[in-house]
């Protein structure tokens, strides 16, 4: 599965910028459009900068890209007045984007009380090493190839910091070491890039946990009262039911439709490309033959 990915990812970088974009989104796979290309929902860089909740504030790093859009989103909770913030996050390998980090969190008078990861992405994890040494502390992740120490995180964890109270909810599909945190005293839930703050994330893990793990945070926002979605990338979001609701219809549709082609005999990934993307531009087959594999999958484990 993980080899489909850099084929994907190398036909995106090839179609950054051109008018096949616009085709992407209709093959509703994923246009993660280069800052500036789209206004919308996209947001602009000085608004997510510094952008967040009572107790959560975005640091966006300088790596914007067709698929970071204006950059990775770093996080700095801390209950307000403590001495002690978790940073998720940290970022690219960017010295100044690290610093940066470092100096607002001195800058509010605290120290660092732990690092997190919300999956194994260098965008949001090739800095953590570097950082959480510069820190003094250790690096949670779900993946032991990225932590620094031996704490890593799982669900169910409650990450409890200077009177913060931050739950680990394992969230499989975008990869499959995914998490969310869960800030329930700001009805807010970090997701990473299960959930973008604009477009849907490419799927690294399996459709199958992804679908699931939708379901699993509708239910979250249904049953707790989330307010409030700080994505990986892109502006935060404040209408957490209708964005899931959008995410989890969008799936379901395209399978729909690949389910259909093959009642209607197809059997290949191709021949259902051809059925279903048959007005696309045929450049762009190749990605929505990744992508209907990846649905194929999920539909031949489904039974
Ligand atoms: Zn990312």
């Amino acid at each position: 599965m993980t080899r489909r990915r850099p084929l994907a990812h190398a036909l995106a970088l090839r179609l950054a910028g051109t008018s096949a974009l616009r085709g992407l989104e209709r093959l509703g796979w994923n246009p993660l459009r280069a800052p500036g290309v789209e206004s919308g929902r996209m947001g602009r860089m000085s608004e997510i900068d510094g952008m967040g909740t009572a107790r959560a504030t975005c640091l966006l790093a300088p790596n914007p890209s067709m698929m970071t859009l204006t950059g990775t989103n770093t996080w700095l909770v801390a209950e307000p007045g403590a001495d002690e913030v978790v940073v998720v996050d940290p970022g690219p390998k960017d010295r100044v984007h690290l610093r940066r980090i470092m100096d607002a969190v001195r800058e509010r008078g605290q120290r660092v009380g732990a690092v997190l990861l919300t999956h194994r992405h260098p965008d949001h994890s090739e800095g953590a090493g570097e950082f959480a040494a510069m820190a003094g502390v250790g690096v949670r992740a779900v993946d032991p190839a990225h932590r620094l120490g031996d704490e890593g995180l799982a669900e169910g964890d409650v990450v409890a910091v200077g009177g913060l109270e931050l739950r680990v909810l394992a969230i499989p599909g975008h990869t499959d070491d995914s998490v969310a945190f869960w800030l329930p005293a700001d009805g807010a839930v970090l997701t990473g890039d299960t959930v973008l703050g604009q477009g849907t994330p490419v799927l690294d893990g399996g459709l199958g946990d992804y679908l699931r793990t939708l379901d699993r945070l509708r239910a979250l926002v249904a049953d707790e009262g989330v307010g409030t979605l700080l994505p990986g990338h892109g502006p935060l979001l404040d209408d957490p039911a209708g964005v899931l609701d959008q995410y989890i219809a969008h799936r379901r549709e395209r399978l729909a439709q690949v389910e259909a082609a093959v009642a209607a005999g197809a059997t290949t990934a191709r021949e259902v490309v051809e059925i279903v993307y048959r007005d696309v531009d045929r450049k762009l087959w190749p990605v929505a033959e990744w992508s209907v594999q990846a649905q194929l999958d999920y539909l031949a484990e489904r039974g």
